[in-house]
């Protein structure tokens, strides 16, 4: 195990025990086919399959019909997004007209790009403000010109404000066009009522809400206008053939399930410690700047612009003893300035100065003040060697 604190939970969350006891008792005893109709091993499957089905789909008020398994978020968007598209491609009725924002994970961006670039679709960018929030009004205006789409990050993941998915949802039912929330890091985090909402497409991922990695699914409307991506055995309605992946699906299940329980409860305490985290690195950094929404964010997320450093040189140091991110996970590794930061208009330098910490439910109290010292002590330190007097915070606790 390593000692280092665990703040990026919007990078990923660890994996709760009581999620990996499902996990390996399904590993070992419900190993069979979910599709073997001809034993009670593959029934045996297929039950576990369809209860956890049931389970994610509670999670966002959905129902188990509504729930296609896929490896995570990433394939459920790109599922959702070119199969839209190829179903106008069959009936000669390009290009999907998309609405979406440059704050969007890449998962949607170099999705919609990816299909413009193919003359498959088109895309209307819609503004958003400092804080990350979408400019409805805008939405309103271009959904009035005709779009068929309207992309949505529900909740960022990495300023962490949360957007009135009520409110678009309803915008884009007016003017009849779908809706696709990223709810990657809003769902199991919180309250999401898929038919209240109109039934949008929802993508949701096992890693984000304590489940393993390589487990997600695309949550959509029975009679949603989709061509498969994917061929193959024709597993889960068409759209996701492939054997079905029962241990992680029932790992997804569980964890799913353990967030409709104690969701509330445990938002709500990771919020008290987020704000705790807060008061004490701005304590001892007074010049710390929030990005995001003040008020309508996630309960774990904390993402500071820290004038005075360049923000991996202070994770540098931190390394081995506080686990905090500079910008969003980057498959690649290549270090690039985040495109959501400059979409909503910060500075280079608070851009290079951020911080994205992300609180979960493992995280205690005296980990967060820990935490809050180590990074404040070394943001001197950087400071003292690099910074220039000026930039100099008086010495905190
Ligand atoms: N969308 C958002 C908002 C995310 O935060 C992530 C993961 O970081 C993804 C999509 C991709 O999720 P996955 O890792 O399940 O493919």
């Amino acid at each position: 195990m390593s000692d280092e604190i665990y703040l990026d939970n919007h990078a990923t969350t660890p994996l709760d025990p009581r999620v990996l006891a499902v996990f390996v008792d399904a590993l070992t005893h419900t190993f069979g086919n979910a599709s073997s109709v001809d034993y009670l091993l593959g029934d045996r499957a297929a039950e576990a399959v369809a209860r956890a089905q049931e389970e994610v789909a509670q999670v966002v008020g959905a129902r188990r019909q509504n729930v296609v398994f896929t490896s995570g978020a990433t394939e459920a968007i790109n599922i959702a997004l070119q199969g839209l598209a190829l179903e106008r491609a069959d009936r000669r009725d390009l290009p999907l007209r998309i609405a979406t924002s440059r704050i969007e994970h890449p998962a949607v961006l170099d999705t919609c790009l990816g299909l413009e670039r193919r003359g498959l679709a088109s895309i209307r960018w819609l503004p958003v403000d400092g804080c990350a929030r979408l400019d409805l009004d805008a939405l309103e205006a271009t959904c009035r010109e005709g779009i068929d789409v309207a992309c949505v990050i529900a909740a960022h993941n990495e300023v962490g404000t949360i957007q009135p998915m009520d409110v678009i949802a309803a915008i884009a039912r007016r003017f009849g066009a779908a809706t696709l929330f990223d709810t990657t890091q809003a769902a199991g985090r919180i309250p999401i009522d898929f038919v209240a909402l109109g039934e949008p497409f929802l993508v949701l991922s096992a890693h984000k809400m304590y489940g393993p990695k390589g487990i997600g699914c695309l949550v959509l409307p029975a009679d949603a206008p989709i061509s498969p991506v994917l061929f193959g055995g024709g597993q889960q309605r068409g759209l996701r053939p492939g054997t079905l992946p029962v241990p992680s699906i029932v790992a997804f299940g569980e964890a799913a399930r353990l967030r409709g329980v104690e969701m509330a409860s445990d938002e709500l305490r990771i919020a008290g410690l987020r704000d705790r985290l807060k008061f004490r690195l701005t304590a001892a950094l007074p010049s710390a700047v929030l990005n995001g929404d003040p008020v309508h964010r996630l309960a774990g997320n904390l993402h500071v612009s820290i004038p005075g450093v360049h923000n991996s040189t202070v994770t540098a140091r931190l390394r081995g003893r506080v686990a905090v991110a500079t910008g969003s996970a980057c498959s690649s590794g290549i270090e690039a300035p985040s495109r959501s930061l400059r979409a909503m208009g910060l500075s280079d330098s608070l851009t290079r100065s951020a911080f994205r910490f992300g609180v979960g439910k493992f995280n205690t109290a005296a980990e967060i003040d820990r935490a809050a010292d180590i990074v404040a002590e070394e943001v001197r330190r950087v400071r003292a060697v690099g910074g220039s007097a000026a930039d100099l915070e008086a010495a905190g606790p």
